[in-house]
C-alpha cells in the first residue's frame, strides 16, 4: 500500500498538476507552480489538458524538480478522478514520494477518489516473484489538503479490493477451500465466523456444495460471516461464489478454458473484501456473508451428468453439465441466506461465460425479482464506479431448466445462459425477498491494465457491495 500523508510538495521527488482543457489547473492555490511560467509550460510542450494527455516536464525553479501534468478533459467526475488517479500511479512509479494537486479540482470527494485510485493502480501481485519489481513509488503527498473522512475511507475500500485482488490472482493450489476460511476468520475482530466443514455440510445438507465437491481432495468449507454493529436494524446478506478452481468437472473444460480458472472464486473474494471494508468503514447495518468453497475436479467420485442433487432448501437439481457448477454452490448459500431474515440478498458470481459474451470485459450482468432492490444496486454501483447493466430475469424461459426427474436441471443450453442460470438461483430464494443476482465472468479480471485496473484479478464487485450496505445502512 503507499503511504497517505497531507502536506506541501517541497520534498517531494515529483508534483503532479491536473489540467483542464481551458487550462485551469485545477482550483490554483499558492501550492501551484508558478502560473506565468507554468502558461509557457504548457505551451511549449503542447499541453492542450486533453483527456488522458499526460506530459513530465523538468522544473528546476517549481517546488519540486520535476512536474507531471496530467490532462482531465472539459470536465471530471469521481470516476475520472479515480481513473487518472490510477494513470498516474503507474506512471510514478520511479518516484518514491509524489506530491499531488490531482484532488484540487471542483468535486466533494476528490481527495478519496485520488486515494482509491493511486491504491488500486500501484498494486502489484508479488507473491511468487524472487525478486519484487524495481518500483520506487512508496509515498503521496495530497497538497494542502485536510486528513478527512473522504481518505480514510477510500483507504478502506482500498484495502477491501486489494484483499480480493490478492485471493483471486493467488494460485489455486495455495488457496484451498480451509485456507480461505481461515482468512475469513481472521478479517476483523468486528466480525464472528462460522465455518462449516465437510462433516458440517453433509449434516446440514448443503447438497450443491458437496455435489461439486465430491471430485476433489480438498474438502468444501460453507463459510458465514456476520457483521452486527450495535443499533442497526437492517440486514443485508452478500452470496459469494468461491469455486477455487473450476476445472469443469467430468464436462471438462478444453486445456485453454482453464487456465484462468483461479478467477471462479472472485465472488466470494469481493465478499470477502467488502466485509472487511465495510467493518472498516463501520456501517450502521447488519452484514451477512455467505461464501460456499469448494474446487471443481475430476477425481473418482466426481458428480457424473445426470447425477440429481438436493440443496439445503431440499429442492433437487438434475446435474446435466457438471461445469455449470457455480448455481449448484450458490443455491445452498441462497437458501441458507433465508435464516438471516434479510431485507435484502445480493449474490456475486463468476458465473457464467455468456453474460462475458453480451456484455464484455468491463460491465457485469445484473437480475433482479425487483425493481427496487435492482436500482438501489444499480445507483449504488454507479456511484463505486464499477458498471452494471439489468438483463431481464424471464419467467417464460423457465421451461428450459425443466427437468424430467427433478425439479430442475443445471443447463437452459446455449442461449440465453445468463438469465436462465439466475432463474435457477431465483428458485432458493424466499419469495418476497428482495434478490439482486451480480454476475462478474467479465469483469473479474483483467487481460490488459487500464487506469487503475491492472493486470490479472480486478476486485470488481467490493466496491459495490460497500455502497449497497452504505445505501441500506441507517
Ligand atoms: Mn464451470
Ligand atoms: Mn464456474
Amino acid at each position: 500500500m503507499i503511504e497517505v500523508t497531507s502536506g506541501t510538495a517541497s520534498g517531494a521527488d515529483l508534483l503532479v498538476v491536473p489540467v483542464l482543457t481551458d487550462r485551469v489547473p485545477g482550483s490554483a492555490d499558492g501550492s501551484m507552480p508558478n502560473l506565468d511560467d507554468f502558461e509557457s509550460l504548457l505551451d511549449a510542450k503542447d499541453f492542450t489538458g486533453k483527456k488522458g494527455q499526460t506530459q513530465f516536464i523538468a522544473t528546476p525553479d517549481g517546488p519540486t524538480d520535476e512536474v507531471l501534468l496530467v490532462g482531465l478533459g472539459d470536465e471530471v467526475d469521481d470516476e475520472g478522478i479515480r481513473r487518472a488517479a490510477g494513470s498516474v500511479a503507474v506512471l510514478v512509479c520511479r518516484y518514491a514520494t509524489v506530491a499531488t494537486l490531482l484532488h484540487h479540482v471542483d468535486l466533494d470527494a476528490a481527495d478519496g477518489a485520488v486515494v482509491l485510485g493511486t491504491q488500486l493502480g500501484a498494486y502489484r501481485f508479488e507473491e511468487y516473484l524472487s525478486e519484487p519489481k524495481d518500483a520506487k513509488f512508496a509515498n503521496l503527498v495530497l497538497v494542502g489538503a485536510a486528513a478527512d473522512d473522504s481518505v480514510a475511507a477510500a483507504s478502506a475500500i482500498a484495502d477491501g479490493v486489494i484483499l480480493a485482488r490478492d485471493l483471486v490472482n493467488r494460485p489455486a493450489k495455495d488457496k484451498p477451500p480451509a485456507a480461505l476460511a481461515d482468512i475469513a476468520s481472521g478479517l476483523s475482530l468486528e466480525i464472528s465466523v462460522t465455518v462449516y466443514d465437510e462433516q458440517a455440510i453433509a449434516e446440514k445438507g448443503f447438497g450443491g456444495l458437496a455435489a461439486v465437491n465430491a471430485g476433489a481432495d480438498e474438502p468444501a468449507r460453507m463459510v458465514v460471516l456476520e457483521y452486527r454493529p450495535d443499533d442497526a436494524t437492517s440486514t443485508v446478506v452478500f452470496v459469494g461464489k468461491g469455486i477455487v478452481f473450476d476445472s469443469g468437472g467430468l464436462s471438462i473444460k478444453p486445456a485453454a478454458g482453464m487456465e484462468t480458472m483461479k478467477t471462479d472464486m472472485a465472488g466470494a473474494a469481493a465478499v470477502l473484501g467488502a466485509m472487511q471494508a465495510i467493518a472498516e468503514l463501520g456501517l450502521r447495518v447488519n452484514v451477512v456473508g455467505i461464501t460456499p468453497l469448494t474446487e471443481n475436479l475430476t477425481g473418482g467420485s466426481a458428480t457424473r451428468p445426470g447425477d440429481v442433487m438436493r440443496a439445503y432448501n431440499g429442492k433437487t437439481i438434475e446435474i446435466l453439465n457438471t461445469d455449470a457448477e457455480g448455481r449448484l454452490v450458490l443455491a445452498d448459500g441462497l437458501a441458507l441466506a433465508a435464516e438471516f431474515d434479510p431485507d435484502l440478498i445480493v449474490d456475486i458470481a463468476t458465473l457464467t461465460g455468456a453474460c462475458k459474451v453480451a456484455l464484455g470485459p468491463a460491465i457485469g450482468g445484473l437480475l433482479s425479482n425487483d425493481d427496487d432492490a435492482a436500482e438501489l444496486v444499480e445507483k449504488s454501483a454507479h456511484a463505486a464506479g464499477e458498471k452494471f447493466w439489468r438483463l431481464p430475469l424471464e419467467a417464460e424461459y423457465r421451461p428450459m431448466v425443466e427437468s424430467e426427474i427433478a425439479d430442475m436441471k443445471n443447463t437452459g443450453g446455449r442461449f440465453g445462459g445468463t438469465i436462465t442460470a439466475a432463474l435457477i438461483l431465483e428458485s432458493f430464494v424466499e419469495e418476497g425477498t428482495p434478490w439482486v443476482h451480480l454476475d462478474i465472468a467479465g469483469p473479474a479480471r483483467a487481460d490488459k491494465a487500464d487506469h487503475y485496473i491492472t493486470k490479472g484479478a480486478s476486485g470488481f464487485g467490493v466496491r459495490t457491495l460497500v455502497a449497497v450496505a452504505a445505501a441500506v445502512a441507517d
